[in-house]
């Protein structure tokens, strides 16, 4: 899987005057060169890092300092194997670590052309973060969120500014995953567009477009395939092993369908199937119960070291 460019010098911004001039100037996207980013989760984290070695200023918020602390422990672990790999150079790394800072509230966006939202999967909390930030962010900055199923038109509705709001999905964990989808708002412009476009494509990723209905493309078919394992395993016909088994010797998935969940976090996925079940209103998406009572438990998966595996002793442990 293709590694990010190390990064020499600022990234070239994403000049809007070279692009097609089909739409109001006055609210024309800034060049991006500063990325702020909310919420310093596995996402959050993993946005900073490719980021930041591209060659941006990156700063992070979070509820609280301490995720942003350990956010920075992920990202010097995670880039301490790149520079092992011999993928990044150690100045690379002291560069990129250099260029990310916490920001401890909104105000610091002032200054900033893009903001990527990666926090919790929950709409309330989304609407709340726009709401909030609006009124800090500089006219023709960028808003972006990466949520894994909420429409982007629901949450561009929010702001002052949906012409310039985009849905910029990337994948988990971001610094191995080429793909980011954007999905626009109903009233995303193409100017909008283009500078997502062109500022993924700085990140050395690629883009697939998808319209803005629940969970988009990826999420509309992988979720629905999480959450049959889950009730695979509900109504019995396999154990955990079995099924995780099953579907990477079977499929030739890299990763079973419960390990997967525990990757992704088991209220991301509890989240992202409501999504679609009241989108979509169609009781084949119904979450499996299962899948409910685990992250009523707090057992998230990974993040929380537990889920259909239990992952605080040397080796994962299937759970059920
Ligand atoms: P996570 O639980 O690891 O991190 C979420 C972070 O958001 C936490 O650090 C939390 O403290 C922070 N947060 C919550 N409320 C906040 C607020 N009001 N202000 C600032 N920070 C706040 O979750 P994650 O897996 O990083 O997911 C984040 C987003 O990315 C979600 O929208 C999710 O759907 C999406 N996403 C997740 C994956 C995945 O595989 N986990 C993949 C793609 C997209």
């Amino acid at each position: 899987m293709g590694m990010n460019p190390p990064a020499t010098s600022s990234p070239a911004p994403v000049n809007m005057e070279t692009m097609a001039q089909n739409d109001n100037p006055a609210i024309a996207p800034l060049p991006v060169k500063k990325v702020g980013i909310i919420g310093a989760g596995q996402m959050g984290n993993g946005i900073a890092h490719v980021v930041a070695l591209a060659g941006y200023d990156v700063a992070i918020n979070d509820l609280e300092r301490v995720h942003f602390d350990t956010a920075i422990e992920t990202i010097k672990g995670n880039m301490g194997r790149q520079v092992a790999r011999g993928t990044i150079s150690d100045s690379d790394m002291e560069g990129a670590l250099g260029r990310i800072s916490f920001a401890e509230n909104f105000a610091t966006f002032a200054e900033y052309d893009l903001v990527v939202e990666a926090a919790t999967e929950d709409e309330q909390l989304k609407r709340q973060i726009f709401t909030e930030l609006c009124p800090h962010m500089r006219p023709g900055a960028m808003l972006a969120s990466n949520t894994s199923s909420i429409s982007i038109t629901r949450l561009a509705s929010v702001t002052d500014r949906p012409e310039n709001f985009i849905g910029m999905h990337f994948m988990n964990p971001v610094p191995l995953m080429e793909l980011v989808e954007l999905i626009r708002g109903i009233a995303t412009d193409e100017k909008t567009y283009s500078a997502a476009q062109a500022f993924v494509g700085t990140l050395n990723k690629t883009v697939a477009v998808s319209e803005d209905f629940p969970a988009f493309i990826v999420n509309r078919i992988l979720l629905p395939m999480i959450n049959e394992a889950v009730y695979t395993l509900y109504e019995g016909v396999g154990n955990v092993e079995a099924i995780d088994k099953a579907l990477r010797l079977g499929a030739n998935h890299p990763m079973g369908p419960l390990e997967l969940a525990d990757f992704i976090g088991l209220d991301t996925c509890l989240s992202v199937m409501q999504v679609l079940y009241e989108g979509l209103a169609d009781t084949k998406y119904r979450p499996c119960p299962l899948l409910v009572k685990y992250v009523e438990a707090g057992w998230l998966g990974r993040k929380t070291q537990r889920g259909f595996y239990d992952y605080r002793g040397d080796v994962p442990v299937p759970t059920r």
